[in-house]
């Protein structure tokens, strides 16, 4: 039978891998242009991670403040501890504007200020206040709105259906393989245009702020498909994890003016950064922490320290921050209006991701060849707008925005493109990896994914060195031997998890590897990459991008694509 005759088999303009919110603002762009888009995603869509962001989204609308777009690029690029491209940090900064207007036409209900405009408040790193929110729900609200707006332009949806491979030959994508979560079975979608909006990965990590779907699946994939990651050394730890949970309790607690303490009540950031004191950057409070944690002053010499917002009193805790007090009241039984929570840093975000141009186009090498058909945007992917180190709501604005630019460019695309053949047997690798599974090993994948978590949080956290990183690989290594020897328990085909989270395993083993081999090779501190044995950013041997990939089982790298830089912001020592 020919593949094209498959019950299974769909033929589709546009597919748009991930319902976060920049899946589902490319799903809308390409729809409203009357081209046929369908969005596969493994969970609800209403379900990504992005619904879980709280704090708000940037954009320097100058509602409360003289803001400029001149500060916003400044401040992303110096957050970025001079790693970012600033071509597309300025690029980002013009569009955030249009971004966040269209969602309040859209009908996202933000927070307003007296005389009616969208509220901003301050947010770590950002020198005024320009994070536009809806109470502490900002990403819920984002979302919905869009899924609303997919729905109403009939973008079709293949709601837990997981991609297992990609099709690419001759350096052009031609669809994917997914696995219907629901029922069983592989169905092939052939596409002119793919986009990888799969988030972020930190489930790698014990403890983590992520989504449990948050296991890097289109980084591991891009990998797999011969194809360089950038910039995997640096992930971002989140100062405000709720304690031993590590679920986020939203920066917007300090932009509100909540304080972090130590075992002594002080205010410790007035050591580490005494401008900016908790509104520091991420990277720089996250160390600030740990170093007061490590050096014996937690509370009551344990690893963590507190977040109090008792003084910003019942009304404003209650009106600003709802979701924050219900958090820590369930999980921890504090109620944040008259004790404070204790916190300690947990895995956030990812720098690094699939490489692509200003246009979204993922590339291959350092020289910028594109893989045709073939984009992302969010979280997965790098452009590199954050550098070495995100500034809180610029994700969301990144997200919503880049996933607007690839939808427009994947239009175009589609439209001066035919189809392309498929490769002669689409179903082989999926079908490989499901019939391993499911014949079956000794060794049981829960297990190895808790080593690999545990062991992650353990070297691969704030702060790293040669040493524990040398252990990490080793123990990456010895892991994937044993997935060899993993199967699954359940057999059956409908909502079989036990598959899918064996197969989520195979990729937080592979991309953790790049983590690990990326932090080792960069000999130098920079942003949320910080090695006790090389504790100093050193420009003139690291000012520069990294890309890998997996070749005969090893890790190549590359350092040959340039940073870009313009000449009115040359890095500078980074101070706050
Ligand atoms: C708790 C928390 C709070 C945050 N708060 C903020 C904030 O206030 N402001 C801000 O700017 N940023 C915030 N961030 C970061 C921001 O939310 C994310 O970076 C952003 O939402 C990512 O969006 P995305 O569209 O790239 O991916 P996601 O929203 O993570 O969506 C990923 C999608 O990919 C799909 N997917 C993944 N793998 C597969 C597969 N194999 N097959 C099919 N589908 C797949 C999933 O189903 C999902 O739909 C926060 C993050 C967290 C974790």
């Amino acid at each position: 039978m020919k593949i094209e005759e498959a019950r299974n088999y769909h033929q589709i303009d546009a597919v748009i891998v991930g319902a976060g919110l920049a899946g589902l603002r490319a799903a809308l762009q390409v729809a409203k242009s009357g081209l046929t888009a369908a969005v596969i995603t493994k969970v609800y869509p209403t379900r990504s991670h992005s619904g879980g962001a709280q704090g708000g989204i940037a954009a320097a609308l100058a509602n409360v403040s003289e803001d400029s777009l001149e500060a916003h690029m400044f401040d992303t690029i110096k957050g970025s501890d001079y790693l970012a491209d600033q071509d597309v940090v300025e690029r980002f900064v013009n569009e955030a504007l249009k971004t966040v207007y269209e969602f309040e036409h859209m009908g996202v209900p933000f927070s307003r200020t007296k005389d009616g405009r969208i509220n901003q408040r301050p947010f770590g790193g950002h020198s005024q206040p320009r994070a536009c929110f809806a109470q502490d729900i900002t990403g819920h609200v984002l979302l919905h709105t869009l899924f609303e707006q997919c729905l109403r332009h009939n973008v079709l949806f293949f709601n837990e259906f997981q991609v297992l491979s990609l099709q690419i030959k001759d350096d052009v994508c031609r669809g994917l393989v997914a696995w219907d979560i629901r029922t069983g079975g592989l169905h092939i979608f052939q596409a002119k245009a793919v986009l990888l909006a799969t988030g972020g990965y930190g489930r790698a990590w014990k403890v983590t702020s992520n989504a449990h779907a948050n296991t890097g699946d289109g980084v591991a994939l891009v990998l797999e498909a011969g194809l360089p990651l950038e910039d995997m050394e640096f992930v971002q730890f989140h100062p405000t994890g709720l304690y031993k949970h590590g679920i986020l309790l939203s920066e917007a607690a300090r932009g509100e003016g909540a304080y972090i303490v130590n075992d002594k009540g002080e205010r410790f950031m007035k050591t580490y950064a005494a401008a900016k004191m908790e509104l520091a950057p991420r990277d720089v409070v996250s160390r600030a922490e740990q170093t007061e944690i490590n050096e014996g002053r937690g509370i009551q010499g344990q690893d963590y320290v507190y977040l109090d917002l008792r003084h910003l009193g019942k009304e404003k805790i209650l009106s600003r921050l709802p979701q924050i007090h219900d958090l820590a009241l369930n999980y921890l039984k504090v109620d944040a209006i008259t004790d404070p929570v204790p916190i300690q840093p947990t895995a956030h975000y990812s720098m690094g991701g699939i490489p692509a141009n200003l246009n979204t186009e993922v590339i291959k090498n350092a020289a910028g060849q594109v893989v045709k058909g073939l984009y992302t945007a969010g979280e997965a992917s790098c452009l590199s707008l954050h550098g070495a180190n995100r500034l809180g709501t610029n994700s969301l604005q990144d997200a919503a925005t880049f996933g607007r630019i690839a939808g427009s460019h994947m239009t175009d695309y589609c439209r001066k493109n035919a189809f392309a053949d498929l490769p002669a047997k689409p179903l082989e690798a999926a079908q490989a990896k499901i019939d391993r599974l499911f014949a079956g090993g000794k060794e049981r994948h829960a297990d190895i994914r808790e080593e690999l978590q545990v062991n992650m949080t353990r070297n691969m956290g704030v702060f790293r060195n040669q040493d524990g990183m040398l252990k990490m690989l080793a123990v990456i290594k010895e892991l994937q031997d044993r997935y060899q020897q993993a199967g699954v328990d359940d057999k059956g085909l409908a909502f079989n998890l036990d598959l899918i989270e064996a197969l989520e395993l195979e990729n937080l083993l592979s991309f953790s590897e790049v983590i690990v081999e990326g932090a080792l090779a960069r000999k130098e501190s920079r942003g949320a990459h910080f090695r006790s044995d090389f504790p100093k950013r050193d420009d003139g041997n690291w000012l520069k991008h990294t890309l890998a990939w997996r070749r005969d089982g090893k890790i190549v790298m590359d350092y040959s694509k340039a940073v870009v830089i313009y000449p009115q912001y040359q890095p500078q020592e980074r101070k706050y």
